[in-house]
């Protein structure tokens, strides 16, 4: 049986686990942190509950077919709902609601420009094909070579795939409304990219959203961090928490074991699901790295995040569970995320009260919000900052909710660069990994094996497939079926 050591239990490092020790290798997981989730741990105080980071439940298919692997179902573990309408945006000028009925959708379309029903069929049809094509087959491959993928079903949906053309241009194309741009290119925010640089590819995440929806798991996103968590134990991971890998001992090109502070853990092969950054440079001497210093400050990383935890003792008017503020110009936030890096003069932001639909997450009669401000990776940060800028959005909210909110606020955290560093060793803060531009797309990305070290592997947002949930567990699948055929059970 292999001794395997997974860095992280973010939901790669859990994944990959999980799957290891199905396939029936002994697996122990060293998480710095106390608790499993990573970037989705979640904290409470007060009454209030919060989720940490991620709150868009999309993509429901991948997380059925995870659970589906072991022979279980996503309501063995959570209550998931659909929410209707998915989202609300708050426009310069009014907002729009999403709903989750097609019917409503076109409807909406339709309303906005004539003709962009039928558009919107076509576009999202289209949409379907990539989906189809990209997570049951393009995904799923360990990116090793170019060559992995080709396939008679990628070869002749080559031309369909659009990975060539921008997203952006896809979308402007087909939709001349500015409102209906702003739609269709908002899920590029997820891809930590813009339109423009974002392949046409990626229009699967407009299927995803517009037509597999929007969903909530009750109790918050920390129950999906719970049932993996649970399932883990069940297939036989070990877990062992506030242990903080500091060292990858190598001997020669192998590595023998990993340090926990001054104890020696053996193991025939380590899968990191912690930053790939951190572990290159802080767990290797240099001799034994993949990329160099200059490879990495190349790379376009996805933004990081401004983030505010608020506990308000009444309940907010005017905000649905999910809601996008593009209640300024997404391309002058954009110059000053990716062009030239800087606290943004006017950010987009995103609001979202899960109080909405779940009673558990905040006292009754009380509102839960999570505020989050794009921002540009390595900036500098400080408390000064962050008071500056809950400042500007709590204006910009209670303008558009017309709720006095601040003088509701009875608890209230922030968290952005310094804590990503601190808590989760991002490089440069980031929130989601890396950008999914052209060029850091599929084999075009850190790979998920070491090129120095024959046993080291890595899985996580900052390898294939990409940043986000769904592509995190795909990553500790694909990564745990590529050393399964290496190493003995
Ligand atoms: C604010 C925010 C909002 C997001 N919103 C969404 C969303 O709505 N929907 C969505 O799908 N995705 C969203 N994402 C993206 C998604 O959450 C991430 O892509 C995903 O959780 C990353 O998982 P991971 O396992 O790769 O990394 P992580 O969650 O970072 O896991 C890495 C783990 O490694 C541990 N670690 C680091 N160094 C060491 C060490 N030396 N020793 C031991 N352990 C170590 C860390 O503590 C951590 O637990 C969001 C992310 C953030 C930050």
């Amino acid at each position: 049986m292999s001794k395997v050591a997974v860095i992280g239990s973010g939901f790669a490092g859990l994944s990959t686990a999980t799957f290891l020790a199905h396939q029936g290798h002994e697996v122990t997981v060293f998480e710095k942190n106390s608790t499993a989730g990573g970037r989705a741990r979640s904290f409470s105080e007060n009454g209030f509950t919060f989720d940490m980071g991620p709150s868009w439940y999309w993509m429901p298919d991948i997380f059925e077919r995870y659970f589906g692997l072991f022979g279980k179902k996503v309501e063995d573990y959570y209550n998931l709902i659909r929410l209707d309408p998915s989202y609300r945006i708050f426009f310069p000028d009014d907002e729009v609601d999403i709903p989750a009925g097609k019917q409503e959708l076109y409807d909406l379309f339709e309303s906005l420009e004539a003709g962009s029903a039928k558009k919107l069929e076509k576009f999202l049809k289209e949409a379907e094909f990539k989906y189809n094509i990209g997570i049951n087959n393009l995904v799923h491959k360990p990116s090793l070579s170019p060559f992995e993928f080709i396939n008679s079903e990628v070869i002749s949906g080559v031309f369909r795939m659009q990975v060539f053309s921008s997203i952006g241009s896809h979308i402007h194309k087909n939709f001349k409304h500015p409102k209906l741009r702003s739609i269709l290119e908002f899920p590029c925010l997820f891809l930590g990219g813009t339109p423009e640089n974002t392949p046409a590819l990626y229009s699967l995440m407009n299927y995803a959203d517009l037509h597999l929806g929007t969903w909530y798991p009750m109790g918050g996103m920390v129950k999906i961090v719970e049932g993996m968590e649970k399932l883990a134990v069940e297939q036989g991971v070990s877990f062992k928490f506030d242990s903080p890998v500091k060292e990858l001992v190598v001997d020669k090109d192998e590595i023998s074991g990993v340090r926990i502070n001054k104890e020696l853990e053996e193991a025939d092969f380590v899968v990191s699901g912690a930053d790939y950054h951190h572990t290159e440079t802080q767990l290797l001497d240099s001799s034994h790295r993949s990329y160099s210093e200059k490879f990495w400050n190349r790379q376009v990383m996805a933004p990081s995040a401004l983030i505010y935890y608020l506990g308000i003792d009444k309940k907010v008017d005017g905000l649905l569970h999910h809601n996008l503020f593009f209640d300024e110009d997404f391309k002058d936030h954009a110059k000053e995320l990716y062009d030239n890096p800087r606290w943004p003069s006017k950010p987009l932001f995103y609001a979202c009260a899960p109080s909405k639909t779940d009673p558990h997450v905040a006292p009754e009669g009380k509102e839960n919000i999570f505020i989050l401000v794009p921002v540009a990776p390595g900036l500098k940060d400080s408390k000064e900052i962050r008071d500056k800028y809950l400042e500007v959005i709590l204006d910009r909210m209670e303008n558009r909710t017309s709720s006095n909110i601040r003088d509701h606020i009875v608890y209230k955290k922030s968290f952005s660069i310094n804590d990503f560093k601190s808590e989760y060793n991002s490089f440069k803060g980031n929130a989601y990994g890396l950008a999914n531009t052209l060029r850091q797309t599929a084999f075009l990305k850190p790979r998920i094996k070491s090129k120095k070290v024959k046993n080291l592997y890595y899985t996580g947002q900052l390898t294939v497939p990409g940043p986000g949930v769904p592509p995190a567990l795909i990553s500790g699948e694909v990564v745990a079926n590529y050393v399964n055929k290496i190493y003995d059970v």
